[in-house]
This record gives structure tokens, C-alpha cells and sequence, in this order.
């Protein structure tokens, strides 16, 4: 625990995924390669901070470091949206006390002080025009607190109830003022021009409220897709629910996003802190039940951005989001800026194994999500299927053959607690399905001819990880043709490594 040596992990990876933010502290290829190595499955690159072309770097080295680790790893693209952030401030910050006061200037400015009065701009201009005399300001996901004393033509003035440092780009929250930012903005559409041309494998959307931003965001990316041309028809948007808002029209959002972060550093200033936890535990429930997956994100790990070691409370708050079947756990300062990336990471890993290792121990009936489209109804079937027969033979692993990736996501969200090995054709495919709990992706370059090739294709490669042994069962099972076979759904019980 206190190394920072890497460590080759023979071991089935976990079921539940773990996304690390991409910053500083790990945007070299020997950090990137070691957090893959030590449990990475999907990296987000945060557009609120770093250039594009720092990013483009970051997405070619990640690239490589999965080559040479060589498992598929997704790519998640954080959109801004309408949060606002402080404007520039001269490094290594401004520090602010309690009682002094803050002037807000709609102009850009670089930050300085005055006496005892500091001056900042921010990134959104019409903030002056918003707000009101009584309200609060928050800075730095509400670490430093201020009350909006006065508003003038071009200025607000602000007094501070609680102080500290203030650097370039933290988060502005105002819980009381009515905000007239668009929810995507130009500098949002630009990123969403960038992720499309460097092929990320998912967006997620900040400060989202209604099921029509997604639709917005959703239209946009595929009429851009469309006119590129190529196979993609559209990109995967994970809805970050961090404002009440979203709490409240949660249904109508998991119904168009295809997957939600409860992202708890906004959620927690926007909302009475103390209802965080139920509001987590309600949105997982929720996304369950309409079959969407989960990324529980920030704080995670939060002391392991300057210690080697995690609180007490951090470990059971990793523990608790997996007991209540997050698809994935997800570090942000950790593994961006902080000193021990790679040990944050293996951290978070060890506490997951412990985990699962109970929950395999104290397995779960069966809960498939409740609210289905009639369209699904054919795979649900197939998913209850595969259920009953690995229950019944004690399979070690389901096999799934997917050409979209659809029937590993429903499986996936029939939360077994056997690996679901998803062979796919498609290698953008393979990386999406990186999100999913359970899943382990394989892109197969060549497609197989029949499911015979197929069982023997994946039995060579289980029995070479030294995760099966010949006569371990599975359940094979394909949503749709493989090679010369035209036959969808099929579904069978195998013994690795003899013929099927
Ligand atoms: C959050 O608010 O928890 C979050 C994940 O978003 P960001 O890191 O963009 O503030």
C-alpha cells in the first residue's frame, strides 16, 4: 500500500468499473499505462480545464497506453456546460479571508488584490445581470462562501463568509439566483466537434435539468456524425445530475441519456448537503429500474490527493456506492492533480474486490430493470434465460457475442455476479461497453465463422489469462448473426475448452 510500484493485475478485473479523470499528475505514458494496469477502464478528459491541444496529447497517449496494456479503454469527454468558473487568477492563487470583501467584474480580468478587497472575473458575463443583493456565492464546490452585498452596472460586490484560495477555473455555484446560461454554449459545441473528430467514446453533460438538453446535445452530435459520414450514427451521453432540478426530472432523463453520474461535487452545494447520500442511493435505484448505468463521482478518495492512505469514511463511501450496484466508481482530483495517482487508483480497486468478493459471497435475487421499452422485450426475455442457467449450472462466465453492444448493456444490468465476456466486431463498441458493470470487452478484429469459432476464440484467450480452466461452464449466447451464421438468439451452455 505504501508504493507506488506498479502492479501487473493477472486477476479478473472487477466488475465495477473505475473512471479516472485525465490532468497533470498522470498525462505521461509510463502513469497512464500503470492506472490502466491497476484498474482503469474509462478516462474523462475534463474540458473545464486544459487546452485542446493538451487534451489531443493526453487522447493519443492513452491510446497508446492501452495498446501496450491491450484491453480496450473508453474515452469520456466532460462537456462544461453552463457552470461558471473564475476567470484567471496569477498562480498560485489569491487567497481570501473571511470578512473582507470580493468584487466580481464582468469584464475579464486577471485577478489581483486591492488592500484588503480582491478583485475577479469569471467566465460568464450576464453573472451581474442574474443575481441579487442576499444571495450566495460559492467558489471551489462551496469551500469558499461569500453573500452578494451590492450590485452595480458591471460589478457585484460580495462579502466573504468563509475563506480560502481561489485559483484559476474552480466552480462558481449561485443555489439561489435564476440563471439565464444556455445549457450548451459555443465553447460546448466546439468541444463536441473536437471529441467527434478524435473519436472519444462518450460525452457526458454537465448541469443538465430536463430530458430536452439531452435531446439538444443528442440532435447535434448525430446531424455532425451524419454529415462526417462513417459508422457512428451517434455518441453515448452520460447526464451529470448535479442540480435539483435534475433530481426532480430524473425519469424523464434516464428515458434519452444513456447513462447518469451523480456528480456530488455540484449536487452537494446545490443541495442541502444532507441529502446527498438518499438522493445517490434513489438515483441508482432509479436508473436501475429504467436498465441505465451509473457513475458515482467525486470525493471518492479525496485525502488520497496529498496522503497515500484514504479516510475510514472514504473506503466505506467507495464500499456503499457498490453495494448499491454503481456501474462505476469515479476519481477526479486523485488521479488529475493529485501526488498518488497510481495509488489512488489501486486503492479504489482493492476496496472494490473486497467488496464484490462479499457480495458474491451474499448474492442478490434477480432484479432485470422494471421499466422496459416494448423493443427490449425480446432481450429481456434472453437476459432472464441466461440468468436462470448460469444460476442453475454455476457458470463462471456468460459469453456474449454483440455487434451494438446491446445485449452485454442488458445483461449487464441484470447485475449477475458472473463476468460477461462481450466479443464484438466493432472496436468502438468494445470501448463503450468499458462503462457497464461486469462486462469485459473484447474487440474481435476478425470475425469468427460460427459460435464454435467463436467459443474456442474466447475459451484460448480465458485459459491463456488464466482466468478458466478447461471444463469450467459458461453460457454462450448471441443477440444477433455471427460469420456465416444468420441465426439470431442463440443460446447455449458451454465447457471451455471442448468443442461446442
Ligand atoms: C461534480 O460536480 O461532481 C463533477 C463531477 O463535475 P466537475 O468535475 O465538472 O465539477
Amino acid at each position: 500500500m505504501n508504493s507506488q510500484a506498479p502492479r501487473m493485475i493477472q486477476e479478473l478485473p472487477n466488475r465495477t468499473k473505475i473512471v479516472a479523470t485525465v490532468g497533470p499528475a498522470c498525462s505521461d505514458l509510463e502513469t497512464l499505462t500503470k492506472l490502466i494496469e491497476s484498474g482503469v477502464s474509462v478516462f474523462r478528459l475534463n474540458f473545464s480545464h486544459g487546452d485542446l491541444e493538451t487534451q489531443a496529447k493526453r487522447v493519443s497517449l492513452i491510446r497508446e497506453a492501452a495498446t501496450l496494456v491491450d484491453r480496450p479503454i473508453a474515452l469520456m469527454g466532460d462537456l462544461q456546460g453552463p457552470k461558471i468558473r473564475v476567470g484567471q487568477v496569477p498562480s498560485p492563487g489569491l487567497e481570501v479571508r473571511k470578512g473582507t470583501n470580493v468584487i466580481f467584474h464582468r469584464e475579464s480580468l486577471d485577478a489581483h488584490a486591492d488592500g484588503d478587497v480582491c478583485h475577479l472575473s469569471c467566465t460568464y458575463q450576464g453573472l451581474v445581470d442574474d443575481v441579487l443583493p442576499g444571495q450566495r456565492l460559492l467558489v471551489n464546490d462551496g469551500a469558499v462562501r461569500m453573500l452578494i452585498l451590492e450590485k452595480r452596472s458591471d460589478e457585484i460586490e460580495c462579502s466573504v463568509t468563509t475563506g480560502g484560495l481561489i485559483t484559476t477555473g474552480k466552480g462558481i455555484n449561485l443555489p439561489e439566483s435564476d440563471l439565464n446560461v444556455e445549457v450548451l454554449g459555443t465553447r460546448d459545441w466546439s468541444h463536441v466537434d473536437w471529441a467527434i473528430e478524435q473519436e472519444l467514446d462518450g460525452l457526458a453533460m454537465s448541469f443538465v435539468r430536463r430530458a430536452e438538453d439531452i435531446i439538444e446535445l443528442d440532435e447535434g452530435i448525430k446531424s455532425r456524425l451524419a454529415s462526417r459520414g462513417g459508422k457512428m450514427s451517434r455518441l453515448p451521453i452520460v447526464a451529470k445530475i448535479e442540480l435539483p432540478k435534475a433530481v426532480e426530472n430524473i425519469v424523464s432523463i434516464l428515458k434519452v441519456a444513456d447513462a447518469i453520474m451523480v456528480a456530488r461535487g455540484d449536487l452537494g452545494v446545490e443541495l442541502d448537503l444532507a441529502r446527498v447520500p438518499i438522493v445517490q442511493k434513489q438515483l441508482l435505484q432509479t436508473a436501475h429500474d429504467y436498465g441505465r448505468p451509473v457513475i458515482v463521482a467525486t470525493q471518492m478518495l479525496e485525502t488520497m490527493i496529498h496522503a497515500p492512505i484514504p479516510t475510514r469514511a472514504e473506503a466505506t463511501d467507495v464500499a456503499c456506492a457498490i453495494v448499491d450496484e454503481t456501474d462505476a466508481t469515479m476519481l477526479s482530483g486523485e488521479t488529475a492533480v493529485g501526488e498518488y495517482p497510481v495509488l489512488a487508483v489501486e486503492t479504489m480497486r482493492r476496496i472494490t474486490q473486497h467488496t464484490e468478493e462479499y457480495l458474491e459471497q451474499h448474492p442478490a435475487p434477480e432484479t432485470p430493470p422494471l421499466y422496459l421499452p416494448e423493443s427490449d422485450f425480446w432481450t429481456a426475455a434472453l437476459a432472464h434465460g441466461v440468468w436462470t442457467i448460469a444460476t442453475d449450472i454455476q457458470a463462471k462466465f456468460i459469453i456474449v457475442w454483440t455487434r451494438k453492444g446491446h445485449g452485454a448493456r442488458f445483461l449487464s444490468q441484470n447485475t449477475f455476479h458472473v463476468p460477461i465476456i462481450a466479443a464484438t466486431p466493432e472496436a468502438h463498441v468494445a470501448r463503450q461497453l468499458q462503462f457497464f458493470r461486469g462486462v469485459i470487452p473484447i474487440h474481435c478484429a476478425e470475425e469468427p465463422d460460427s459460435l464454435g469459432d467463436l467459443a474456442r476464440w474466447i475459451d484460448d484467450w480465458l485459459i491463456e489469462k488464466g482466468w478458466a480452466q478447461e471444463g469450467d461452464s459458461s453460457v454462450l449466447v448471441t443477440g444477433g448473426s455471427i460469420g456465416r451464421d444468420t441465426t439470431p438468439n442463440r443460446l447455449a451452455i458451454h465447457a471451455i475448452g471442448q468443442s461446442h
